[in-house]
């Protein structure tokens, strides 16, 4: 056990990242008390049970009162209305934050409602999981993941030094960020690639009609991990495409040329052109399994299993 680093914490909503906050600050006595809030009675009385905060509270309003260190962990567009409810009672030296997925929309939707003395250091943690909700939180979600921090230049360093420990000794690695550069780099590596997802399993539901069971039974070959990231949470993906809306077009628009390529040379028997592509993206692959951030087993790992 190590010392408090936050004397009282609050988190607003109590989803799967703040559960997963609250396990491994509880884990590690990270935060001398932990009070949580969200949106519904049955969310907060499941947080209850679970014994994830040493308190869960009403109103985020009762939440954040005496607390140094506040954590919106809600879907991104419901920040703004919460940051505008809450600010006018944080104490001077708290910390506000939260974990959003976009980092510039929730900046300009925090930053007029902050009093003076109130260090705003926004954080985003690449960890999660296609579920949802205080039950699916785990202490080690975090465990060597990245978690990018967007706070302004002239963010108080011991503040942020503070913060950073936090996310440490939840067993994240640091990095500082601007903002918009945030959003671009995950409308790549995040944003995109979700919404690629979704559009592949609709488009795998409307031929399900034609062709019975035989895309749900024979979903190994690839679109079965197509299926487990449109399985995410509606709500929070909504939010992000709303909230990232440039730079995921922007994304897009390279993406639909790059397929219009590849539909070319496959138009065209160009085995060429799609055996140099894929060779290049196989090694992409190689690189995220050497800069440890997936499992170089086969299969991501997975035992098989006999149905
Ligand atoms: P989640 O499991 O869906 O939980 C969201 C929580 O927010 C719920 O407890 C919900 O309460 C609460 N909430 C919603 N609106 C609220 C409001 N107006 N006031 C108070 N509470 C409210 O979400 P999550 O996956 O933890 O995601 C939370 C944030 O982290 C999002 O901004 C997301 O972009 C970001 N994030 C997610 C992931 C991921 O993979 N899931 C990864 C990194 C960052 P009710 O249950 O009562 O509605």
């Amino acid at each position: 056990m190590s010392d408090p680093i936050y004397d009282r914490v609050a988190l607003i909503g109590l989803g799967l990242i703040a559960s997963s906050m609250a396990l491994a600050m509880r884990r590690d006595g990270l935060a001398g008390e932990i009070v949580g809030t969200a949106r519904s009675a049955e969310t907060r009385d499941t947080a209850r049970a679970l014994g994830l905060c040493d308190r869960v509270v009403d109103t985020a309003e009762a939440a954040v009162r005496g607390a140094d260190l506040v954590v919106l962990c809600t879907p991104v567009g419901a920040m703004g209305e919460l940051a505008a409810r809450i600010a006018p009672l944080l104490d001077p030296g708290a910390t506000l934050s939260d974990v959003g997925s976009v980092k510039r929309a929730v900046v300009d939707a925090l930053q007029p409602h902050l009093p003076a003395g109130v260090h705003l250091i926004p954080a985003h943690p690449l960890a999660g999981t296609e579920q949802s909700g205080p039950q699916a939180g785990f202490a080690e979600l975090f465990r060597n993941r990245w978690c990018l921090m967007t706070p302004a230049p002239d963010i108080d360093p011991t503040a942020l030094a503070r913060y950073r420990r936090l996310w440490d000794a939840m067993g994240a690695r640091t990095d500082l960020m601007d903002p918009d550069h945030h959003d671009l780099v995950l409308a790549v590596t995040s944003h995109a690639p979700h919404l690629i997802a979704y559009t592949m399993v609709g488009v795998a539901d409307d031929l399900r009609r034609v062709t019975d069971t035989e895309v749900i039974n024979y979903s190994a070959a690839g679109f079965r991990d197509f299926t487990r990231i449109a399985a995410s949470d509606p709500t929070m993906w909504r939010d992000v495409f709303l909230a990232n809306r440039d730079a995921t077009l922007d994304i897009l628009g390279r993406f639909t040329e790059e397929l219009f390529a590849l539909q070319r040379a496959i138009r065209t028997g160009d085995g060429e052109m799609l055996h140099d592509y894929f060779t290049r993206t196989r090694a992409i692959r190689r690189g995220i399994i050497e800069a440890g951030q997936d499992t170089a087993a086969p299969d991501f790992g997975r035992v098989p299993t006999v149905p």
